[in-house]
């Protein structure tokens, strides 16, 4: 399907492929791509880097090629290893330059879960919670 759109006084042609519900969706984003186009190019003409901190953008729908750059400071034991601290947590405690968990105050509101994380990993102490094993386990049948 092609599609002729008039933009500043010019018409632009684009071709469109997939179903009419993609179509249906695509065709109001189509008048914004030119100028999309234009903030892309104007950026990749600047000499400097854009001053822009990490944040959930930079996995945010998927993980970026320049995060080897930018998160070059993140120390390999910071609080974005620990998948037991919610997301929303972790960008709080990075926000306020608090990096490892090591760092966390012992005030700082953290949920249970968390809170047993940090405890966990500031006094070097497995975490092993055997009821929840034995009933994963209870449940999974032999192969038959
Ligand atoms: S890693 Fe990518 S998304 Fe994150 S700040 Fe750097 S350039 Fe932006």
């Amino acid at each position: 399907m092609d599609i002729l759109t008039k933009e500043d006084g010019k018409y632009y042609a684009y071709e469109v492929k997939g179903s009419s519900e993609v179509k249906d969706r695509i065709l109001p984003l189509l008048p914004k791509v030119r100028e999309y186009i234009k903030q892309m190019n104007s950026m990749l003409g600047q000499t400097t880097i854009p001053n822009i901190k990490i944040s959930p953008h930079c996995s945010d729908s998927y993980g970026c090629s320049f995060a080897r750059h930018c998160w070059k400071d993140v120390p390999d034991n910071s609080i974005f290893l620990y998948k037991g601290i919610k997301g929303k947590t972790k960008w709080e405690l990075f926000n306020s330059e608090i990096v490892t968990v090591e760092d966390i105050p012992d005030n700082y509101k953290l949920n249970n879960t968390e809170q047993l994380v940090v405890s966990s990993v500031k006094n070097n102490l497995s975490y092993i919670n055997n009821e929840v094993i034995n009933s994963f386990i209870s449940r999974l049948n032999y192969p038959g």
